[in-house]
């Protein structure tokens, strides 16, 4: 299948999970996640009204959105502290804020550049060394820590679901993050506006969008399987 049936696809999908959404105001942003997919490919979800991009590697993000200057882009994956500039300049929002060292020289580099950066707090549920993210019990404290840095916008919360093939088995973690962003939106820290669920991909996104997200983070079922 094309990019463009794969989309609409993916946005019909999205409109009837809506249907079960605990809220069905506002906007629900798609964010195509375009990791290891070619310029030509790229461009044909462009014309197929795909608005938000998403890249997970700074190196592969730095050839892709000069040819695209009119997406939005959202950094998904792990940020180093030396690409912070790098990060600043190139992407509208930052998923993958995960400590205040990294919140910290983002500041920094907001400062330099006379902007505001806006970001989302990662958060895992799982005890995995190998996964990025803080544990569920520090997005208060980080948040809270966070508001006091004047050029950093921190408007909500990200999480990727352990893999499992069934869906289902994601549900508690999607609505422990609903819970964790409601808890921090009411501590009303300044500079914070927990605006934003960053949760669902390709395997999880209807589960996600029935508890509450309002961001989706999709490459697979727009793109096709990804071959690396
Ligand atoms: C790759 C990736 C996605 C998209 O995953 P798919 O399974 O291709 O939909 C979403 N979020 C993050 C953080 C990713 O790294």
């Amino acid at each position: 299948m094309g990019i463009r049936e794969n989309l609409e696809g993916v946005r019909s999908r999205i409109a009837r999970a809506r249907r079960n959404a605990p809220d069905r105001e506002g906007p629900l942003l798609l964010v195509g996640v375009s990791k290891g997919v070619g310029i030509e490919r790229i461009r044909e979800a462009v014309a197929s009204g795909l608005s938000e991009l998403g890249e997970n590697r700074i190196q592969e993000a730095r050839e892709k959105i000069p040819r695209f200057p009119e997406m939005r882009w959202h950094l998904v994956g792990h940020l180093q502290r030396n690409k912070a500039k790098e990060a600043v300049r190139l992407f509208h929002l930052i998923h993958s804020v995960d400590s205040l060292r990294l919140a910290e020289v983002l500041e920094k580099e907001g400062r330099c550049a006379g902007k505001t950066v806006p970001v989302l707090l990662q958060v895992k549920f799982q005890k995995n060394p190998e996964q990025f993210g803080i544990p569920p019990d520090e997005a208060s404290g980080l948040a809270k820590k966070i508001s006091g840095l004047e050029h950093i916008s921190l408007l909500g919360l990200m999480t990727i679901a352990p893999f499992s093939e069934d869906p289902e088995k994601a549900r508690p973690y999607f609505r422990r993050l609903r819970e964790l962003k409601e808890a921090v939106a009411a501590e009303r820290f300044p500079r914070v506006a927990m605006r934003y669920l960053s949760m669902g991909m390709s395997q999880d996104f209807e589960v996600a969008i029935e508890e509450g997200a309002n961001l989706v983070r999709i490459g697979r079922a727009i793109f096709g399987e990804r071959h690396r």
